[in-house]
This record gives C-alpha cells, sequence and structure tokens, in this order.
C-alpha cells in the first residue's frame, strides 16, 4: 500500500508521501481539504489531506483536486461504493486502494 504523507487527517482520502513535484493544485482547488506544509522549505514542500469529505458535494471538491493535480498523488481508501465507482469513471481506479491491500 502506498504509505500516506504523516500529516494527513486521518480518513479516507490521503496524499502519498513522497509523491509531490509541488504542482499546487489540490490547494488551489480545494483549499478546504488540502494545504501546504508549513513546516517543509518552499523546495521540498507537500500537500496533504487537511480535512476529510463527508458530504457528496464535499466529495466533488475533492474530485476536482484529483483532476486537477499534476500527478495522481491523491488515493481513497474508503469503503463508499458509490464514491469508489465516480472515481473509477473519473479515471482514478488506480487511486482507490482495494481494502485487503
Ligand atoms: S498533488 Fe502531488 S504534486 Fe501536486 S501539490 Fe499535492 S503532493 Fe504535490
Amino acid at each position: 500500500m502506498k504509505k500516506p504523507y504523516p500529516r494527513n487527517a486521518p480518513g479516507e482520502f490521503f496524499v502519498a508521501d513522497g509523491c509531490c513535484i509541488t504542482c499546487g493544485m489540490p490547494v488551489e482547488t480545494s483549499p478546504e481539504f488540502f494545504s501546504w506544509d508549513d513546516e517543509k522549505g518552499e523546495q521540498d514542500n507537500h500537500c496533504f489531506v487537511k480535512r476529510q469529505p463527508k458530504t457528496d458535494k464535499e466529495f466533488e471538491s475533492v474530485l476536482a483536486a484529483m483532476k486537477a493535480a499534476d500527478v495522481g498523488c491523491i488515493y481513497y481508501c474508503g469503503k463508499k461504493e458509490d464514491w469508489k465507482r465516480r472515481l473509477h469513471e473519473a479515471g482514478f481506479g488506480d487511486q482507490i486502494i482495494k481494502n485487503e491491500e
């Protein structure tokens, strides 16, 4: 399984550790759910999930961040079948962590 960046809020979505090329798109697209790690310098910065989505509307915001990101750093490890289906349909099937992984 991908290793989550340590500062992700616990929950269903996470940004993978060491994935960052500082694209910045999740923070720009969905600032209520993603943040830069202020403890890092500008050169080796990293975004992370600061708050987990709870509603379908919030899920849409996270999905928009996934679509905007330059790299597939954002993963889903939850069990909501509807969200999994929508992630698949949006082309993010590889970013769904299977429960047995
Ligand atoms: S999505 Fe990936 S590359 Fe873009 S800011 Fe976040 S961790 Fe960095």
